[in-house]
């Protein structure tokens, strides 16, 4: 038995219905969030619930709920569906309407919906490193919104599982911006570079973590653009996400990074981002 959340109640996967004129499925008119959760406690759910409501303000929708009752809700689907390693998924669309583009009348309710799913780490991904795929970046102008919106991720990523690998590695006019769902960073003598959290990229909370950990051990950081020419040439690179947490990268196109290993300073962050995590209980 799985409950969802959905307007208000917990209810029963099967017995949910949407509604065939939400504008999540006409258009993608949404924002979404997902939380980890480590030993059945939410990792970070307060910046993400943060995220979720400045998304939603970018594409000017309201949420019909306060940021500590969306906390409460992600904490009560993780109790009541057992989740011990897992995630939980919330999504927000502008809510039930005969289809037309401009947004419908106030008195449309948005539409709240959220589930728990156990679902263990990539343990021998994050252990071993995986190869991505360079694919140029053909998104929209407000990558920095978590939208529904995924087409432009949806087709990169496939475009690299395609190819055999686990990611995409998005370039914009020669530059580098992130994963399809995960932000990128690069190591050069000891600094570390990744794309300024602008309009072009998503600006991840696993991303915030690891700058906040280089900040407490005094890694050089230099949220800078780098070119798909400079990834070649880095000697470690790795993603980011909250699903994949810092996860090495050891080729780009088939072309190995580094000694094609995942390298020391990303194993030390690896490390140093396990011990924050809660009641240290990383298990499966
Ligand atoms: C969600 C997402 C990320 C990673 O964000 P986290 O908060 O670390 O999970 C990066 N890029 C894109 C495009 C995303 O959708």
């Amino acid at each position: 038995m799985t409950l969802y959340f959905m307007d208000g109640q917990f209810t029963e996967r099967e017995e949910l219905r949407v509604s065939i004129d939400d504008r999540g499925y006409y258009f993608g008119d949404g924002v979404y969030e997902v939380i980890k959760v480590y030993g059945g406690e939410l990792y970070t759910a307060e910046q993400h619930i943060a995220r979720l409501f400045q998304s939603a303000l970018k594409v000017k929708m309201t949420i019909p709920y306060t940021e500590e009752q969306l906390v409460e809700i992600a904490r009560e689907l993780t109790m009541r569906n057992e989740i011990s390693v897992g995630h939980v998924y919330i999504q927000v669309t502008r809510g039930a309407a005969p289809r037309t583009h401009q947004f419908p009348a106030a008195t449309v309710a948005p539409v709240v919906t959220a589930y728990a799913i156990q679902n263990p780490r990539p343990a021998a991904s994050i252990e071993n490193g995986v190869a991505v795929k360079s694919v140029e970046d053909i998104r929209w102008l407000r990558c920095d919104i978590k939208s529904l919106n995924l087409l432009g991720n949806v087709l990169a990523k496939q475009e690299a599982h395609e190819a055999g690998c686990i990611e995409a590695l998005l370039h914009r006019d020669g530059v580098v911006t992130e994963g399809s769902s995960s932000n990128l960073f690069g190591i050069k003598n000891g600094t570390i570079y990744t794309h300024p959290a602008n309009n072009l990229i998503l600006n991840g909370i696993t991303r915030q973590v690891v700058l906040g950990l280089c900040q407490e051990l005094a890694v050089p950081v230099e949220e800078k653009p780098f070119t798909l020419k400079e990834s070649f040439d880095m000697d470690e690179l790795f993603l980011t996400s909250t699903t994949s947490e810092i996860m090495p990268i050891t080729s780009i196109d088939g072309r190995l990074i580094g000694s094609g290993t995942p390298g020391k300073l990303t194993r030390h962050l690896q490390k140093v981002f396990a011990l924050q995590i809660p009641s240290s209980n990383v298990g499966e």
